[in-house]
């Protein structure tokens, strides 16, 4: 999607910290982290939400989860722990309409999230 500023980002029209990148999935650092490890990781296609997914998807899916772990590890969270989250529609908080998971670490979190 020409508009999307992730789309832009895989097709590196607007330029990001890449730090992972395969077939499918796309990772890089958050512009305005939130927490001393902030990655976003995203799929290479276009989907807007958690909400836009189906069946077929699982793989793209598990794929993304399994880039969030091996972000954790080359970035030294997985000791203290860290949170993976995708804010899912308005009031979530979702502001970009291509489906991101955040990698978030380096600091310790409250529960329930605000
Ligand atoms: P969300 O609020 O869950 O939709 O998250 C969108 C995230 O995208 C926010 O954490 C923003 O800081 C991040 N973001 C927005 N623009 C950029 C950009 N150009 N490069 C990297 N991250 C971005
Ligand atoms: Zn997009």
């Amino acid at each position: 999607m020409a508009e999307c500023l992730f789309c832009q980002i895989v097709e590196g029209t607007i330029s990001a910290k890449k730090l992972y990148e395969d077939d499918h999935v796309v990772a890089f650092d958050d512009i305005n982290p939130q927490a001393r490890v902030h990655v976003l990781v995203i799929p290479k296609r276009h989907v807007a939400s958690l909400e836009d997914t189906q069946d077929s998807d699982a793989a793209l899916l598990g794929q993304l989860m399994v880039v969030c772990a091996k972000i954790a590890r080359e970035r030294g969270i997985v000791e203290s722990g860290y949170r993976v989250v995708a804010n899912t529609g308005r009031e979530a908080g979702q502001t970009v309409f291509h489906l991101h998971l955040h990698v978030l670490g380096g600091r310790s979190f409250t529960w329930p999230p605000g």
